[in-house]
Order: structure tokens, then sequence, then C-alpha cells
């Protein structure tokens, strides 16, 4: 696969579901790749990136925002309190607002900093032990409370557990979204991004489909 490739498949799925190709931003997922194969893609002309840690983020995107102009940086990784503050300084949006500890955080940074990032609050749609996000059952309170905090809150990210069908999380995340008068749903990877375009995505992550697997070595 390649970038081409994926823009071509998100056209298309645009297409096929009634979806303005405007409405849906690719977010390239360059986590654990080389340097090389990242910059491939910024020569292709994509500035639109997203990683999961805050350490590697750092470690790699102030060197290439030197050299390309217009990069747009997403965490979308679980973040600690502790890397808030440099995530919020390298990062223009950050899709894993989940509990009210870091949204509070969040806040006192934004006034500090002067900026904020804009934001999506995670959703644990699957109710999985592991996973990062806010419950169902607590997420429209937790909504409130945020935008109270006056957040940037754009909308709802979700990842759907490995072993159930992707569509009954697209369509609850989108449920929970529309009901609190969010517009942004960051949801979609590289297995399913065509579904979750067709539940309404915004935002779809695209790691391996793009840049091959990641080698963990
Ligand atoms: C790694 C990652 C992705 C991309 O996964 P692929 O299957 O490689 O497309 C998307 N979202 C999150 C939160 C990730 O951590």
């Amino acid at each position: 696969m390649s970038l081409s490739e994926i823009n071509a498949r998100i056209d298309k799925a645009c297409a096929d579901h009634g979806r303005d190709r405007a409405d849906v931003q690719l977010i390239a997922v360059s986590k654990v790749q080389p340097n090389e194969v990242v910059e491939e893609v910024l020569k292709e002309g994509h500035r639109v990136f997203g990683e999961n840690k805050v350490q590697e983020a750092a470690g790699k995107w102030p060197m290439f925002r030197e050299s390309y102009d217009g990069i747009e940086l997403h965490i979308i990784g679980p973040l600690q309190s502790n890397k808030a503050r440099q995530a919020m300084e390298l990062a223009q949006w950050i899709h894993t607002v989940d509990r009210p500890k870091i949204a509070s955080t969040i806040a006192r940074l934004a006034q500090e900093l002067g900026h904020c990032p804009q934001l999506f609050i995670q959703v644990n749609t699957g109710e999985e032990e592991q996973k990062a996000g806010v419950m169902p059952a607590d997420a429209d309170g937790f909504i409130k409370e945020c935008l109270a905090m006056d957040l940037p809150v754009r909308g709802l990210m979700c990842i759907p557990p490995v072993d159930e069908e992707a569509s009954l999380h697209f369509a609850l995340l989108r449920k929970i979204a529309e009901r609190n008068g969010l517009k942004g749903l960051s949801m979609g990877m590289s297995g399913d991004f065509e579904k979750a375009i067709s539940f309404g995505a915004t935002h779809v992550r695209v790691g391996s489909a793009i840049f091959g697997e990641r080698n963990y070595g």
C-alpha cells in the first residue's frame, strides 16, 4: 500500500457513502516507523500525522518541522498527566481525553500556555478492562464536564475490540456524539477505515496500510 492508494480508497469510500471528501481527514500513524519511511510520506506532500507516545513524537517531529511546513500532529495514545504539557506543546490535536484528572490538567495548562490543542474524548465502547477511554454510560456526563471547563472538544474517538464487529462500535460512538452535539468522529484504522467512513468518521487513523507493518524489533 501507499499514501496515494489509501487516498484513492478514501475517495471511493466517500463517493460510495455520500460523504464529502473534505469532511474526512487522513491521519498517517507514524509510530515506530523509521524516519526514512516517514519522510517519504512527507515528501509526497502529506502533513497530518499521528503518534501514540509523546516521548517518541518529541524525538521526531520538532526535527521534521525544521524541514517541512504545515505539519499537524495528533496524539492518539493514552495520555499521562505528567506528559500533558509536552503533548500540548507538540500536538495540534489530542484524541485521548478520558478522565476528569487529565481534563482539568489540560484546562490548567491551556491557561498557562495560552493555547490548547483541539480535543477528542476517547470512549471505551467495548468496555475493555485494559483499554483507555471513558465508559459509554459515563460519556455524556464527562463530555458536559469537559465543555464546562471550556475545553475545545471537537468529537469522540474509539478503538473497537479486535475480536468484535467494528460497525457496532462505530455506530455507538456516532450515537453518543450526536446526542451531545459533537461533530468529530475519530475512528477507523488500516483494517476498517472504509467502514468507519460509512459510519461518519471525520478522522481515520491509518498506520500499517500506508507505511507497512511496524517492526517493534
Ligand atoms: C497504531 C494505531 C493506529 C493505526 O493502526 P494501523 O492498524 O496500523 O492502521 C490507529 N489508532 C491508534 C490509537 C493506534 O495506536
